[in-house]
């Protein structure tokens, strides 16, 4: 178990009659990369709001680096760098002049940080260009640039792909995967996209009308994702034995029902039926089953909390 970065404890959040956050209680761990996903309205802004401290709870707490009173709060919200809303950028400055205006407004004045900064997100060559000449991929990453400054432990990146072109995706992915594996930073990166927040993040966290559905590792996403054959024979035993005597494999689960669920063989159908056949097994299906991440997303927020 890694060192806690984060806690909170029934976070909950009331805008006039709407409750934004209902309840919330998560733990990140250090150096994981938290994919928090949920469709829009879910409540991921107003989560990343109050960790952030630019909001207010309506109930519960949060534990930052263990730490709940004010003054610790204030200590521990400077480990946490937050692109939520548009980086406050000016577009008529370049991307070395808005690093400068940035470390001065935080009180961290340091030619060295800016250029380490700048490196870090592929914008050291960016030259005298103005940010209003920026793509947005490059501004997001300029944006995530100016959240790096007081070298935070805390990372929260608020939807950092939305609008970005496929290149602009795959630069803001692959700067995000650096910071966690060579910066150990914890990061928590929102989007309404399961697959492509997949690509990036090793832990998810699922939120639907405000409430945290289910938080789960990428392996267990994948196990839940898996694709699979379902099997059913007259004689289950002899299936399983043939699988195991004949076919050589023990990828697979018998379930309470008796059907078989096979993760092997998946592009031999063929060959499985057929020595099936020759073992005298009779088979009644066989069928490709398996959830996509959208299906299963689809299915964890629409209401089954167990799925
Ligand atoms: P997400 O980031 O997942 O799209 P938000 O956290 O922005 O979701 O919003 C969660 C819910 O809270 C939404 O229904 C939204 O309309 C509401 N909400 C967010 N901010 C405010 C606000 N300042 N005043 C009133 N309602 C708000």
């Amino acid at each position: 178990m890694g060192n806690l970065i984060l806690e909170t404890r029934d976070l909950s959040k009331q805008y006039k009659s709407q409750w934004a956050l209902n309840h919330v209680n998560l733990s990140l761990q250090q150096g994981k990369i938290y994919g928090l996903i949920g469709k829009n309205g879910a409540g991921k802004t107003t989560l990343m709001r109050m960790i952030a401290g630019l909001g207010f709870p309506t109930q519960g707490s949060i534990l930052l680096f263990g730490t709940e009173n004010r003054s610790g709060l204030e200590a521990a919200g400077k480990r946490i760098g937050s692109l939520i809303e548009a980086p406050g950028l000016v577009a008529g400055m370049s991307a070395k002049e808005n690093m400068r205006l940035q470390c001065l407004m935080k009180g961290i004045p340091n030619y060295e940080i800016e250029e380490k900064l700048l490196e870090l997100v592929g914008l050291k060559d960016a030259g005298k260009k103005k940010v209003k000449n920026f793509s947005l991929g490059m501004r997001q990453r300029l944006g995530i640039a100016t959240t790096l400054i007081g070298n935070p432990d805390l990372l929260m990146l608020d939807e950092p792909i939305n609008g970005l072109d496929p290149a602009g995706v795959i630069e803001i992915r692959n700067l995000v995967k650096k910071l966690s594996e060579y910066e150990n930073k914890t990061i928590l990166v929102s989007s309404h996209n399961l697959p492509e927040l997949y690509q990036v993040a090793t832990d998810f966290i699922i939120i639907h009308e405000g409430e945290i559905r289910q938080v789960l590792s990428h392996e267990e996403l994948d196990d839940r994702c898996r694709s699979y054959l379902s099997l059913e024979a007259v004689n289950a035993n002899q299936l399983t034995a043939v699988l195991e005597e004949k076919l050589r494999t023990r990828n697979f689960q018998v379930m309470p029902d008796n059907s078989i669920r096979l993760f092997d063989f998946l592009d031999e159908r063929e060959r499985l039926a057929q020595v099936l056949h020759e073992n005298d097994v009779i088979l009644t299906k066989i069928a490709v089953c398996g959830t996509s991440l959208e299906d299963y997303f689809m299915n964890v927020i629409g209401g089954n909390k167990n799925a």
